[in-house]
């Protein structure tokens, strides 16, 4: 029996044109949510005000209802910026930030980037940087002092515990919170309330059951899954893809400019451009133009490789 409850969620940062890896993810959030009969939510992530703008929303927007993937709330073309905006929820992301400092969570961090790079923290295979904890032990006194005339990102302190949790699609996760994050961030030091507070706040309070995306955001999941028990929220379904990689290895980035929205939009249909991302899916066996709705009947996560996919071009 189809769960009618079951919501799904695009959740695109408008900072440039979408490339193919961004509509991989989209068109299996859309699948997936679709062929249990589930909603689709459309956040736009534009908390990097500097990167984000209003009029690549728009786009982003159009290319999605372009490739036929389309939502039932959320932000909507040719509707003002409203509360499915990021950069317009920071009085909430703020009263969640409060419960956690009411619950002596959380600390200001006064380490600049250049600091940290020396202080040579390790770094997980991601890249990520894990805070050796300087400034957790500032007693109140240092840390009021300081902020008066210092810069502070928020941190949140974490445990040395080991996160749990069943990816959709990679299966059972172990991530050790103090190891391989270390204390994050949940306010930077410009006041923007961090990526990883602000998705769980706002997965919670939309109502997505089901959050699907990229691979690299998979570790992502164990501070997120922190920040829902913390909050009191119920955590969603997580299920993380492959990554779509040029020849080299290198992931698809909005620099490979011959794979964004517009040129693919000038070259081929809409159907062939799902065609293509459906190939790669491993959810037909040869490249053949194809509507995203006729995909539904047949669509199975078992199909789906594991392994990062190259795409050539
Ligand atoms: N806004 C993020 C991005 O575009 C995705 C966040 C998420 O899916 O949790 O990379």
């Amino acid at each position: 029996m189809a769960d009618a409850k079951i919501c799904g969620r695009f959740a695109p940062s408008p900072s440039g044109r979408m490339h193919l890896g961004n509509i991989f993810c989209a068109l299996l959030a859309w699948l997936s949510a679709r062929a249990q009969n589930g909603s689709m939510l459309l956040r736009i992530e534009d908390l990097d005000t500097s990167r984000c703008t209003e009029e690549k929303a728009r786009l982003l927007m159009d290319d999605l209802l372009w490739l036929g993937l389309d939502w039932d709330s959320g932000a909507f073309p040719g509707k003002a910026p409203d509360e499915f905006y990021q950069s317009r929820r920071s009085g909430i992301y703020k009263e969640f930030f409060e419960k956690l400092a009411a619950q002596n969570l959380i600390y200001p961090c006064f380490c600049s980037r250049a600091e940290l790079h020396a202080a040579s923290a390790p770094h997980t295979s991601d890249g990520q940087f894990i805070y050796p904890g300087t400034c957790r032990n500032l007693t109140e006194d240092e840390s009021r002092s300081k902020m008066q005339s210092h810069k502070h990102s928020w941190r949140i302190k974490v445990p040395d515990e080991t996160i749990t949790f069943n990816d959709r699609h990679y299966g059972r996760q172990s991530l050790n919170l103090a190891r391989e994050w270390g204390d994050f961030i949940v306010r930077r030091s410009d006041g923007i309330y961090a990526y990883q507070l602000a998705v769980v706040i706002d997965d919670a309070l939309m109502g997505v059951t089901e959050v699907i995306r990229g691979r690299d955001l998979l570790s992502s999941s164990a501070p997120q899954l922190y920040l829902y028990r913390l909050l009191g929220f119920k955590p969603p379904q997580f299920g993380h893809l492959p990554l779509l990689t040029a020849p080299d290895g290198r992931r698809l980035a909005k620099r490979d400019m011959d794979l964004d929205m517009g040129a693919l939009r000038s070259r081929y249909t809409p159907e062939e451009v799902i065609g293509r991302l459906a190939f790669l899916a491993g959810l037909i066996d040869k490249e053949e133009p194809v509507k995203a709705a006729e995909l539904l009947p047949s669509f199975d996560w078992q199909k789906i490789p594991k392994e990062n996919i190259t795409v050539t071009n």
